[in-house]
């Protein structure tokens, strides 16, 4: 009787400490505190149109500015490979993925790409391209407009793992963009303790609302997380479709600020 009453009250007092120990952890500063640091100043960009591309953030990093590769490398090291002209560059079939020359993890990531036109192939062979974060974690790139293949193999899924909640593709031919928000996964003594979280805008659509990955991308597997670096090179993908890009730019992702 006596321990048919006391357990639950012992669970109850332990529920609300551990409650309040949570609702106090991140109340470091005194509400309208104002020896709390302001946040830096920067200049917002400005949004693109289908005849040119928007500006980025002051603090952000132009990862391709429409003329040069300069920030990218190919495979195994060699010249990145893809055509660069009036102010997009193109997937060139067989030259193989491109990855940034800096590595990155948590990340605000704006990418614009622009279907070939008109649409060749069906299927996962229309337009197929992708964006791999920390060149593990594969953002979709397809022609998804009028295109059927599966549900977590459309554009913007986490490919093999989250399809879109809605398809928000245009055209070929019209410009497109991704805005990306991604959190690497974290370790501890060889295992995953925070897993990698992402969350997508297409077209400005809400599409990913913080979804959990479930270890890298893959096709026709989920393969488990592995331990890694912190930070990784970012990869467009080469799956031989003439797909553009434009205007890409990155922002760092600072943890506890
Ligand atoms: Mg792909």
């Amino acid at each position: 009787m006596i321990q048919r009453t006391v357990f639950p009250l012992a669970a109850l007092l332990l529920l609300s400490l551990t409650q309040l120990s949570f609702s106090q952890a991140p109340m470091k500063w005194k509400i309208h505190d104002l020896n709390r640091p302001l946040p830096p100043v920067i200049t917002p960009g400005t949004a693109s149109t289908q005849d040119a591309p928007g500006r980025a953030p002051s603090d952000a990093v132009v990862l391709f500015d429409g003329k040069d590769l300069s920030h990218w490398v190919g495979t195994e090291g060699k010249p990145a490979q893809w055509k660069v002209e009036n102010g997009y560059m193109e997937v060139v079939a067989k030259s193989g993925y491109i990855s940034t020359r800096d590595s990155f993890g948590d990340c605000q990531l704006h990418v614009e790409f622009a279907e070939p036109s008109p649409g060749v192939g069906e299927s996962q062979e229309r337009g197929n391209s992708g964006v791999f974060l920390m060149g593990l974690y594969e953002i979709q790139v397809l022609d998804s407009y009028e295109n059927k293949t599966y549900a977590d193999g459309q554009a913007s899924a986490v490919y093999g793992q989250y399809p879109p909640q809605v398809n928000a593709s245009r055209p070929p031919a019209q410009w497109q963009t991704y805005d990306i928000i991604f959190h690497r996964p974290h370790f501890k003594d060889g295992k995953v303790t925070h897993p990698a979280r992402v969350t997508v805008l297409h077209n400005g659509v809400l599409v990913q609302d913080n979804v959990e990955l479930t270890g890298p991308t893959a096709h026709g597997e989920r393969p488990p997380y592995k331990p890694g670096p912190d930070k990784l090179p970012l990869q467009l993908q080469d799956h031989g479709n003439p797909v553009r890009y434009r205007n890409i730019w990155i922002r760092e992702l600072h943890e506890g600020e």
